[in-house]
């Protein structure tokens, strides 16, 4: 008999864990091939998930969980998650009710059809603000134009996955994760699954527009360095513009002897010329900053209590 571990990464989410956990296991009490086990990650959490999850662990006995020291983000749950696996499959899922425990049968079904992952993707964005699905289109264009690794609109992080698939993951040990762009490095026989988007049933979602900014240029520092090309190539077309407009102020002096003028037009371009120079700058720091924070080989989470 297979068994299946189910991922739950958490972070204060005390008032959904109960009516998750219900949800949950009424859908796989109805699949009989596999043993199922939960593996709740409290991300240091700063309200009561802990206990919950402690009462829960208290009076079922297919739950298990371990406990940050701190908030690690998501990501690092995941990959404790994994770490902390020895299942023959894995699924990752969010503990609000937004990834539908109904389509859990349907996933080791395709499993068993021979896919190594199989994925799901929100086919609607409907319940989120406008304009943020409107910026989360722009980085799935952005990111895709810029890297070589397809990275799909709408993925979720809901996915079950194959003891094989699994350790290829822990394999990649970097310390700045984008599980987008790692599932879409790894490869593997991908069995992608739509839904519609559900919206959470309690609290709220724990990502500002500020976070889900800064995890884009994250994602795009992480997977491409394009950026640095965009530099460089910024860079050389500035030059010849400058060396170009140079050859012609001279001779334009000496044949016309026209005084050179324009104040104006000479700050708006050291201006315009400065502001490509520091943004360069900014993309150069960015990758250095992350080359600073890998050589550190710093551990991806601390735990402070688990039981399994
Ligand atoms: N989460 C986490 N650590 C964090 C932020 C979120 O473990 O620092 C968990 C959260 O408890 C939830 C999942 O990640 O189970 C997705 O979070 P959320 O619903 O806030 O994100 P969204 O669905 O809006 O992408
Ligand atoms: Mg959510």
């Amino acid at each position: 008999m297979n068994t299946l571990n189910i991922i739950v990464p958490c972070y204060n989410e005390e008032k959904t864990l109960n009516n998750f956990y219900f949800e949950l296991s009424e859908h796989l009490k109805k699949i009989y091939s596999i043993k199922w086990n939960v593996l709740f990650i409290d991300d240091g959490s700063s309200d009561n998930t802990l206990n919950v999850i402690k009462d829960l662990a208290n009076k079922e006995d297919n739950i298990s969980y371990i406990s940050f020291s701190r908030n690690f983000g998501k990501e690092s749950a995941i990959y404790a998650g994994l770490e902390n696996s020895d299942a023959d499959l894995n699924i990752m899922m969010d503990a609000d009710l937004q990834d539908p425990p109904s389509l859990i049968a349907e996933m080791i079904k395709h499993v068993n059809d021979g896919y190594d992952i199989v994925a799901s993707r929100r086919v609607t964005r409907k319940g989120e603000p406008p304009i943020r699905s409107f910026f989360a289109r722009l980085f799935y264009k952005l990111i895709n134009l810029l890297s070589n690794i397809n990275i799909v609109d709408g993925a979720r992080d809901y996915k079950l996955i194959t003891k094989q698939v699994t350790d290829s993951i822990l394999e990649l040990k970097e310390y700045n994760r984008f599980s987008k762009g790692i599932f879409g490095w790894i490869g593997f026989k991908t069995k992608w699954i739509e839904y519609e988007n559900i919206e959470r049933t309690n609290g709220e979602s724990s990502w500002s527009f500020w976070d889900l900014f800064k995890y884009s240029i994250e994602g795009i520092i992480s997977f491409t360095t394009a950026p640095l090309h965009i530099a460089t190539v910024s860079g050389i077309i500035f030059s010849i513009i400058a060396f170009i407009s140079i050859i012609v102020i001279i001779l334009k002096t000496l044949i016309m002897g026209d005084p050179v003028e324009g104040w104006p037009s000479t700050v708006s371009i050291i201006l315009f010329v400065g502001g490509i120079q520091l943004f360069s700058i900014g993309v150069l720091g960015q990758y250095l900053g992350k080359i600073y924070l890998e050589t550190k080989k710093r551990p991806i989470y601390l735990i402070k209590e688990k039981k399994f």
